[in-house]
């Protein structure tokens, strides 16, 4: 008897078992990661991608994710964050919609003693830690080789350019990895550049605007139009549609892979996509964070093994730069079969 007692001492003290003394209730809480997403206008992949991935790979890593979406306005951005760092949350990770809102977030984090990730978009002359994004100016090549690719040999093809938002920094580096392709060629007049428009906040509706002025000041001529995402591509085509020049008589480029992105391929409205691997992006920033929320600093370091150059501050950014994938009509089935990105019932709908 005295030995079974003791066998039930030892396997308790094992197996955390303390009923006869100090017990605890509670378990320990998980570190906080507050996650400032844009808005969920401007392209689908906000909602649809990175606010799941993001929530299930930051618990996977044992952080608890705080989520939240800007509204594509600064002022909510700013609240948001202001709040985050008021609770002391032990990592703040943000994808910032200006570089002076999100460099202003990150210097009061600093002082809160919160390590920043910038998610997706650099802050430009910011202060963040570190940086997980895709290789950007690799994006924009594809759009170039993309829209090429569907223009085929068309001498002097007029193109249009809607650009992303102005204070998106990855709107300057897609626009960059674009005219490496389309620079020289503009230059020597085998394309004609119409216009190039940067739209304010990538608003659909301001796209719509813009190309239809464009369009009405050009007599309605155009042969090409490079969209810097699928958001803009689709105000592209709902204005070339009410002209009859939809169904891929214009190629319209895109980016995100979005369902609509990938439909617009389908029904032959868009030329080509970019799709990122949103995963891989969710995954590598909860890694980094969950690194960061436990203080292990040279561990973070190990993961961010790339280097991005701010120009507004003359600094490196530690970061995560992944690749992107070109998607064209007969690319799209691989999403949905070996890259598992997309759902054959969510993309095969009859609208
Ligand atoms: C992202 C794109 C997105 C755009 C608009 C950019 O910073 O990299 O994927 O389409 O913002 O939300």
């Amino acid at each position: 008897r005295a030995l079974s007692g003791l066998f039930v001492v030892l396997v308790a003290a094992a197996c955390g078992d303390h009923s006869g003394g100090d017990v605890r209730t509670t378990a320990t809480p998980r570190p906080v990661v507050g996650v400032i997403l844009p808005d969920d206008e401007t392209s689908s992949r906000w909602t649809e991608q990175d606010s799941p991935k993001l929530a299930q790979a930051l618990r996977f890593a044992g952080v608890e994710p705080l989520i939240q979406d800007a509204d594509n306005d600064e002022a909510t951005f700013t609240r948001i964050a202001d709040d985050m760092i008021g609770r002391q949350v032990d990592v703040l990770m943000t994808t910032p919609l200006s570089p002076a809102g999100g460099a202003a977030v990150e210097a009061k984090a600093e002082a809160a003693g919160i390590p920043v990730i910038n998610y997706d978009r650099l802050s430009l002359g910011g202060h963040a830690d570190y940086l997980v994004t895709f290789d950007n100016v690799d994006v924009g090549e594809l759009q170039a080789e993309g829209l090429l690719n569907c223009l085929g040999d068309a001498p002097g093809a007029r193109i249009i350019e809607l650009q992303g938002s102005p204070t998106d920094n990855n709107a300057t580096l897609f626009r960059d990895g674009q005219r490496r392709r389309l620079g020289p060629l503009y230059d020597n007049g085998t394309l004609t550049l119409v216009e190039s428009h940067a739209v304010a906040g990538w608003a659909v509706e301001e796209a719509k605007a813009a190309f239809t002025r464009i369009l009405d000041a050009h007599g309605g001529r155009v042969d090409g139009v490079v969209a810097a995402n699928d958001g803009l591509a689709g105000a592209a085509i709902e204005v070339l549609r009410d002209r009859g020049l939809a169904g891929g008589r214009v190629p319209v480029t895109g980016q995100d892979a979005t369902l609509d992105g990938l439909r617009a391929i389908l029904r032959g409205d868009q030329c080509m996509t970019v799709f990122k691997p949103i995963r891989d992006e969710a995954e590598a920033a909860a890694r980094l964070a969950a690194a960061l929320a436990k203080g292990d600093v040279s561990g973070a370091d190990d993961l961010a093994t790339g280097n991005t150059h701010d120009v507004a501050s003359d600094r490196d950014v530690k970061s995560v730069l992944l690749g992107a994938d070109l998607v064209t009509r007969d690319t799209v089935r691989r999403l949905v079969t070996s890259e598992n990105a997309v759902k054959a019932e969510d993309l095969c709908t009859d609208d």
